[in-house]
């Protein structure tokens, strides 16, 4: 079995503890990991502090160019990289694939920040004064990932800390450290000085909360659930540190009459079962128009009864196991209960068991209707390949229904109607909104969740805002 270290001060340090890796297809182990203690946690925070100035002062074009190599090493090892994200997550191999390159993309998107970062020149209230806005970089980041894309959502964050001339701490969840160990080791390899990049992997509640009661970092950049994004939150207001949240979403997913049936379908399934469900934005309710329900339900059971789940490594696979046995439960657990408050299972429903399926966290693709707004299903994130669908009267209702909850992450809209469709821009509460198509959000866009969803952002220029801080300077000239 692999043993794995953490990546401190560019050195690989052993730990007292370890973590195993379990792979979710099959439930077998086959790597451990470093369980970074909190005194480690400090010193990968110490060597992040230590490398900071000579980074920070490096011209922009050669942490572009470092940046631009990591990326061509990834490109190198993008065959292996995507088969362990596959082999921690249990994500479709051709699902790892496009995780691995696009993931890469924000690597050269953000080198090409290496000549656009920009100031500010304004015009200064007195005689002979110029006044400047410099952009600067804030010291150390810290940040925390989940396990859904454990390779591109490390770069993501590594890549606009980096550009902007912070150093990073990088804790990955404990399920899939392995993604970023892998990407840690390019970073030596593409000659990232050493202790820029730090990666310190083990359990939240001991090596992330450590990490996260550091006072030195002077960003918590957090993707993960609601409930941790608070407790993140509570603990760095003792320290006044800046945090960035990327949380949970309840995405609604609403088909209008008007709209293109067939083309909704797919967008829907493709928005509810993509990484076996288990994305941020993904579609988590759908809300039909009640006058196109009927065949709208027909065409998408039928679709999600073609879904082929197996082993992620087939390529045939479109469904792989739910990454932890925690997850599975909490699944079957929403739909039990739904089923006992009245909803039906118009396909699917339970959990797999059977013959190539008896090792491993597998469930059915499943379609819920007969569900009712109340309902935990429609009311509480799922993140698994559960579709529960409502009928509802027309737009107006539609619009109510889907911001009828704490999340506002992303949502989808169907219609061709010019009018519904700009108030829906106007009235939708979420961050990111797909109209007539299904997710995917581009390395440019901001990915920023509204109420619950977090605070902050990822990506494009409003993205690496998050990782500078301003000097205003007032000069004057005539002394
Ligand atoms: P999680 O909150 O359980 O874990 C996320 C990370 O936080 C892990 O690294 C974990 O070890 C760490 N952590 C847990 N407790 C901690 C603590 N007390 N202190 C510090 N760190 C701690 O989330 P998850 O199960 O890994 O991910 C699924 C959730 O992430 C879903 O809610 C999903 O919607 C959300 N998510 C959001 C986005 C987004 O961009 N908005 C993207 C992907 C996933």
């Amino acid at each position: 079995m692999e043993e794995h270290q953490l990546l401190i001060g560019g050195e690989w340090i052993e730990s007292e503890r370890r973590t195993e890796v379990v792979n979710p297809a099959t439930e077998q182990a086959f790597a451990t990991v470093a369980s970074a203690s909190a005194e480690q946690v400090d010193k990968a925070v110490a060597a992040a502090a230590k490398a900071w100035p000579e980074w920070a002062k490096l011209p922009a074009v050669e942490r572009g160019a470092c940046l631009r190599r990591w990326a061509d090493l990834v490109d190198r090892d993008s065959d292996a990289l995507a088969r362990l994200v596959t082999q921690e997550v249990g994500k479709p191999l051709a699902e790892a694939h496009g995780e691995i390159q696009f993931g890469n993309s924000w690597f050269r998107y953000y080198a090409e920040f290496d000549r656009r970062i920009e100031g500010e020149i304004l015009p200064a209230d007195r005689p002979n004064e110029q006044l400047f806005i410099f952009p600067q970089p804030l010291g150390v980041v810290s940040a925390i990932i989940p396990w859904n894309y454990p390779s591109a959502v490390a770069i993501r964050k590594i890549a606009p800390a980096l550009i902007a001339g912070n150093t990073i701490v990088l804790k990955p969840h404990e399920h899939t450290p392995l993604s970023a160990i892998a990407l840690g080791r390019l970073a030596m390899e593409a000659g990232v000085p050493p202790g820029v990049v730090n990666i310190v992997t083990g359990p939240g509640e001991t090596t992330g909360e450590a990490l996260v009661a550091n006072s030195t970092p002077q960003l918590i950049t957090f993707t993960g659930s609601v409930a941790t994004g608070k407790r993140i939150a509570k603990m760095a207001a003792d320290n006044v540190t800046v945090v960035s949240l990327e949380l949970g979403g309840k995405a609604p997913f609403i088909v209008m009459d008007d709209c293109n049936l067939d083309a909704a379908v797919d967008g829907a399934v493709f928005a509810r079962f993509l990484n076996c469900g288990q994305v941020c934005i993904c579609n988590e309710r759908t809300y039909v128009h009640e006058k196109v329900a009927e065949e709208f339900t027909e065409k998408f059971v039928a679709k999600v009864r073609e879904l082929k789940v197996g082993d992620p490594l087939r390529e045939a696979t479109k469904i792989g196991p739910k990454v932890s046995r925690s997850e599975l439960e909490k699944v079957d657990q929403y739909v039990q209960e739904a089923v006992s408050q009245g909803a039906r299972a118009a396909t699917g429903g339970r959990r797999l068991t059977e013959g190539e399926f008896a090792r491993g966290y597998w469930y059915e693709p499943t379609v819920l209707t007969g569900v009712s707004q109340q309902m935990p299903v429609m009311q509480k994130e799922i993140f698994g390949p559960v579709a529960p669908l409502m009928t509802c009267s027309g737009f107006e209702e539609a619009i109510a229904l889907a911001n009828d909850s704490p999340f506002g992450l992303a949502g989808y809209l169907y219609t061709k109607d010019i009018d519904r469709l700009m108030r829906a821009v106007r009235d939708i509460e979420v961050g990111e909104l797909y109209i007539n198509r299904g997710p995917g959000e581009s390395i440019h866009g901001f990915h920023t969740g509204w109420k619950q969803s977090g605070i902050g952002g990822d990506d494009g220029k409003h993205g690496l805002d998050h990782y500078l801080r301003r000097k205003t300077v007032y000069l004057r000239y005539d002394a």
